[in-house]
């Protein structure tokens, strides 16, 4: 078989006794879309820089389209197109000539460039405004553009690190559109969010990291079962209503709830559904608690997400 578009292995890397990697694996096979999960300062930025070879590792082994980063990196950057949280859009110069700029730079002729450039103009909707200088475009016009620019020379890996951070709704939505389109055409890409509808929504298979480590890794599907099938959730009338059921909501299930003081709303993972909401529901009357509302739900992938990287949260750079 042939090696994955992607293979990292054991690898580190730290700033000044930062560690922002800590003996991290991933592997992306070809056609595949994987998503990077993580909250801030997860390390996602710092991974994506060594794959894209703008920083060394300390250690540890990246091969990207079977190039070294450290031994080959020029086949590296040619292997790669990459769009990053800042655009690199030019907002002086019109959408058609960043691409004709950018097909320039990566080695094509004036004519092939040209046809490139109109080719993805068309394929990102952006034929109408192709004349219009960028700076003038919307949020969303914006990353089309710059997802066309990471498409220029037909990359073997397509890299997207947040490509919606910032986004108004509208925007992101338009986005995600132009991401599945290209993910729909076997495009291999990496891309890094802190989004869990995002990954839900674009990725084949989500890594989650946190704190520098990968704390898991499967499909949306996977995580979710992972993270126990369904919760049972309860809100109660009173302040002091909260302990006590919290009590009767653990002692029902063997779980440990999650609890938000201020909503008076406790929450806690079951694998038999229906009949803990009627052990929880017995726990509680026995206990006198007030109930406003119960009821079962299935579990998401913020729960997978808050299960994986709670605890104290280290500062973000
Ligand atoms: P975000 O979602 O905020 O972009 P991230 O997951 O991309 O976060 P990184 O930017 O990779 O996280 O950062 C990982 C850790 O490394 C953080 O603690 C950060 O402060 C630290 N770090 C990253 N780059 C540097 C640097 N150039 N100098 C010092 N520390 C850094």
């Amino acid at each position: 078989m042939a090696e994955p578009v992607v293979v990292v292995r054991e690898l580190r890397k730290a700033f000044a006794g930062i560690t922002a990697l800590n003996g991290v694996d991933l592997e992306i096979e070809r056609g595949r879309v994987c998503a990077l999960l993580g909250p801030n300062g997860a390390g996602k930025t710092t991974l994506v820089r060594i794959l894209t070879t703008l920083l060394r590792p300390d250690s540890g082994s990246v091969r990207v389209a079977g190039w070294n980063v450290l031994e080959e990196p020029g086949e590296v950057r040619a292997a790669v197109g990459l769009t990053g949280q800042n655009s690199m859009v030019d907002g002086l110069l019109t959408g058609r000539e960043n691409l004709l700029l950018v097909a320039r730079l990566r080695g094509a002729g004036r004519r092939e460039a040209r046809i490139v450039a109109d080719d993805l103009l068309d394929r990102f909707r952006l034929t109408d405004a192709a004349r219009r200088p960028a700076g003038g475009y919307s949020g969303g016009m914006r990353r089309r553009l710059d997802l066309a620019a990471a498409l220029v020379g037909g990359p073997r890996l397509v890299v997207l690190d947040e490509p919606t951070t910032g986004l108004d709704p509208e925007s992101r939505l338009d986005t995600w559109d132009a991401v599945a389109d290209l993910t729909a055409r076997g495009t291999t890409v990496l891309l890094t969010t802190q989004y869990l509808e995002e990954a839900d929504r674009l990725a084949d298979r989500i890594t989650v990291v946190d704190r520098g480590e990968v704390v898991a890794t499967g499909t949306a599907d996977e995580l979710k079962a992972a993270a126990g099938t369904s919760r049972v959730v309860l809100c109660v009338a009173e302040d002091h209503h909260v302990e006590p059921a919290t009590r009767a909501a653990a002692s029902a299930t063997g779980a440990e709830p999650r609890v938000d003081r201020r909503a008076r709303r406790v929450e806690v993972a079951v694998t038999d559904g229906q009949a803990a909401v009627g052990r929880v529901l017995a726990n509680l009357t026995a206990a006198g608690v007030e109930v406003l509302e119960i009821g079962l739900r299935r579990a998401t992938l913020d729960d997978v997400f808050l299960g994986l990287t709670a605890g104290p949260r280290r500062r973000p750079g």
